[in-house]
Order: C-alpha cells, then sequence, then structure tokens
C-alpha cells in the first residue's frame, strides 16, 4: 500500500523527524524556543504608554520572562476600541528591548507594516484572525525573523499547520505555532483551549508549540491552571498577558495576570516544566 503524505508536507514529521528549535537573536543573548526548552513570554495585551511599559517589562525580567510582548497593531472587533499606539509603540518597546536585554515580539496585521517591524522584532506574530491571510504568510516566508503563528479561531489543526506550510515553503523555517483557543458553543470562556492540539501537533509537527491562557480562556483566574495544563502536556511554553494594574487595561484586563500571579504561574510551571525535563532558564 502506498503511504499518502500528509498535505503539510514541510511541517510534517514525516519529511524532519527531528525537532526543530527557533533560535531567538535577543539583544545581549539567544534564546532557544523548542524541545528541551520551556518559554515564558509576557506582558499587555497592547504598549499603552512608555513608563508603564518599561517599568513592566524590568519587572518580567527579573521574574522569569524570556520574551517581551506588546500589541502595537490591535485587532479590535469594535473599530472604536483602543487600537494600538502603531509606529509610536515601536520605539517604546525597542527601549525596554534595551533595558532589560530581552528580545520582543509584536503582532503584524498587514504586509504594509513589515516594514516598519523587520529588522526591528525579534519574532513576528501572526494573530488568529490573520491566520489564512495568505498574502501576509508569503511575505512573511522571505523574512529572516521567527513568526510566532497562532491558531485561527475556527481553523482546524490541519488547516492551521498548512497555514505553517506557507511560511516554510517561502523559505522561512523558524515557525513558532500558538494554540490560542478555538470558539465553539461554550459562552463561560471566551473560547475552548484544545489542550490535545498540543500532544496532536507534537506527533505530527516537529515545530515547536506554545499555549496562550489568556486568550485562550479571557479569565485571570483560568490562566495559570491552563498554563499548567499546557506544559503538563508536552507545549514548548505559554505567551501571557501581564498587566501593572489589569482593572485599568486599554485591553483585555479581564485575563491579564498581576504582577504577584505572574511570579506565582511562573513558579508552578517551572516544576512542571522540570519534570518534562525542560530547562525553563533559557538565558
Ligand atoms: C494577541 O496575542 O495580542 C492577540 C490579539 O491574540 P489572538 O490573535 O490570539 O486573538
Ligand atoms: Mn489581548
Amino acid at each position: 500500500m502506498v503511504k499518502e503524505m500528509k498535505p503539510f508536507r514541510l511541517a510534517s514529521r514525516e519529511t524532519k523527524n527531528e525537532d526543530t528549535i527557533v533560535r531567538v537573536t535577543g539583544p545581549r543573548e539567544s534564546i532557544n524556543i523548542g524541545e528541551g526548552y520551556c518559554t515564558v513570554i509576557a506582558g499587555p495585551c497592547a504598549v499603552e504608554n512608555r513608563d508603564d511599559y518599561v517599568t513592566l517589562a524590568q519587572f518580567l525580567a527579573k521574574s522569569g520572562a524570556h520574551l517581551l510582548r506588546g500589541g502595537l497593531f490591535k485587532p479590535r472587533t469594535s473599530p472604536y476600541s483602543f487600537r494600538g499606539l502603531g509606529k509610536e509603540g515601536l520605539e517604546i518597546m525597542k527601549d525596554a528591548r534595551a533595558a532589560t536585554g530581552l528580545p520582543i515580539i509584536t503582532e503584524v496585521m498587514d504586509v504594509r507594516d513589515l516594514d516598519h517591524l523587520v529588522g526591528e522584532v525579534d519574532i513576528l506574530q501572526v494573530g488568529s484572525r490573520n491566520m489564512q491571510n495568505y498574502a501576509l504568510l508569503d511575505e512573511l516566508g522571505q523574512v529572516g525573523t521567527p513568526i510566532l503563528l497562532k491558531r485561527g479561531f475556527s481553523a482546524t489543526i490541519e488547516e492551521w499547520l498548512l497555514a505553517a506550510e506557507y511560511i516554510l515553503a517561502q523559505g522561512n523555517p523558524q515557525v513558532i505555532l500558538c494554540e490560542r483557543g478555538i470558539r465553539t458553543f461554550e459562552p463561560y470562556t471566551r473560547n475552548t483551549v484544545d489542550i490535545g492540539a498540543v500532544a496532536l501537533i507534537k506527533k505530527l509537527s516537529h515545530l515547536p508549540v506554545l499555549v496562550d491562557p489568556s486568550h485562550a480562556t479571557g479569565k485571570w483566574d483560568m490562566v495559570i491552571p491552563v498554563a499548567k495544563a499546557a506544559v503538563a502536556a508536552g507545549a514548548d511554553g505559554v505567551m501571557v498577558e501581564v498587566h501593572q494594574d489589569p482593572d485599568q487595561a486599554l485591553s483585555d484586563g479581564k485575563q491579564s495576570l498581576t504582577r504577584d500571579n505572574f511570579i506565582k504561574m511562573v513558579d508552578q510551571i517551572s516544576r512542571l516544566a522540570d519534570l518534562e525535563n525542560k530547562k525553563i532558564n533559557t538565558r
């Protein structure tokens, strides 16, 4: 019998069995994302102002984060909601990068923004809403920056891996997958987190996979349990939203951890990472 190849050829273990480790070059040191490492990406949903962002970044750097997140171009359901500081916010993120030595990640929503972002940020994020923006994926396949590809909120695992394939097929092998929950009939949480997807992806693909328990649940008090479940299921790390004062956040305050809860999360997932034989401190 002839064995049929998976449609996501380059992302598949049939083509490359060995795990991909994505190397992210930071301002001082490089960090590894993938097999053997448990990576923590943290920061607010959106960059709101310089003082708060840089102060929070300094706290996160000393409390176990390996990468700083911050939205500049925010995909918001309502056009009247805060949509991010755009290019102006990039300078703030670069200052936080210099102040902490941590690499930075932000979402790119439009190919036209690549000109400002490529060479300036250490990972480019494709958000859930853009997972099937094939023009964007094609362009991202031609940059030398690692890409974090979030799962579309109604994408199957195969559609998600085929989206990764677009980037790989254009010649960029540095793709990190990120499960962020899918839309189901359940209204009590913002999304339904698919932890099983982590274990399945690990079988199907050599690419690193992270979980974002913040967008997956929409509730700050579910972030730590789901982060723990992610690491226990074999995820290569988590991406979480943290805010200095969640009640005052301009976006996603309800799912943002306080600083104290971030410390608690790192402590708890570190122990699970240990059980999984993963190094939590990649710096
Ligand atoms: C984000 O991480 O900032 C974000 C908007 O997430 P998602 O694309 O998963 O909704
Ligand atoms: Mn958010």
